[in-house]
């Protein structure tokens, strides 16, 4: 259980709310060992909410306090811990993504789902005071739009553009303001262990897009991950992707657990199939 200085601070006894930069506001959920986070990134006349977390509390209140701006909701993917909120804002909000996400978005996720999501192990504190796993609900949502690579989010004083980043899963979606030098990672790319397991993991997709993701690097200043600590370091990207390459021409894994191979580096690791190897 979270001592109380982990505590302190929460918002809705749930989320941890950091203005990262002037307009990037980090939208944590720091007592699930996921520590997923969502970014509010307002320009002068728009906001975009990229992703939605966990569905725990009550996110759509939380982002009307911090902006007074239209809102675009832009879905990363569809992974359960991202999609937590989508619901929310369902009616009031585009809800934008790509379309090899999108039947998922509109399945939601089952309860059983969620309470493995949930489950102690995965808790370092007590969910919202009143609240049980079973008050968890991710209903389905029907997107308003889609995004695919190349597309731009004009919100006024600041351009996202919308970069496909494939390989943890199809159809990621990661974001990047040209001009200021930020890029928002989603789920491929953070220092922690990086999912290449999942049953919709493409380790050569992978290995492309952090190519791509690399090539950007000296333009950068800061990346924001959806998970782990945040902002990194866009030096990290070139050691990413060798490391990625290093995977899928071979490397002995440093570890193997239910047919999952670990592969260990300095401040990451890749996962992966054992199948794959
Ligand atoms: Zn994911
Ligand atoms: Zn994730």
């Amino acid at each position: 259980m979270a001592d109380g200085a982990e505590r302190d601070g929460l918002v809705q006894g749930w989320f941890r709310v950091v203005e990262l930069a002037p307009g990037v506001t980090c939208i944590e959920e720091p007592l699930h060992d996921e520590r997923v986070k969502s970014y509010l990134i307002a320009g002068q006349e728009r906001a975009v909410l990229l992703d939605t977390g966990m569905g725990v509390g009550d996110l759509k209140a939380l982002v009307h306090s911090l902006t007074d701006l239209p809102v675009t909701v832009v879905q990363s993917h569809a992974h359960f811990d991202h999609i937590g909120g989508a619901h929310q804002f369902a009616g009031e909000c585009d809800i934008l993504i790509h379309p090899a996400q999108a039947e998922a978005l509109r399945r939601g996720v089952t309860p059983d789902r969620i309470r493995r999501g949930f489950s102690p192990e995965h808790l370092s504190g007590p969910l919202p005071a009143g609240k049980t796993v079973d008050d968890v609900t991710i209903p389905g949502v029907e997107p308003t739009g889609f995004l695919t690579g190349g597309q731009t989010l004009d919100l006024g004083g600041r351009t996202l553009e919308v970069i496909e980043a494939p390989g943890h899963c199809e159809g990621l979606l990661a974001l990047l303001d040209r001009d200021a030098g930020l890029l928002w990672s989603t789920d491929a790319v953070y220092a922690g262990p990086l999912y290449a397991q999942m049953p919709d993991s493409d380790l050569d997709a992978y290995r492309r897009t952090l190519d791509a993701l690399a090539a950007l690097a000296p333009s950068l200043r800061a990346i924001y991950p959806a998970h782990g600590p945040t902002p990194i370091e866009p030096a990290l990207l070139a050691p990413m992707r060798d490391a990625i390459v290093a995977v899928a021409q071979g490397r002995q894994p440093d570890g193997s657990d239910n047919g999952i191979d670990r592969h260990e580096f300095d401040g990451f690791a890749v996962l992966v199939r054992s199948a794959m190897r």
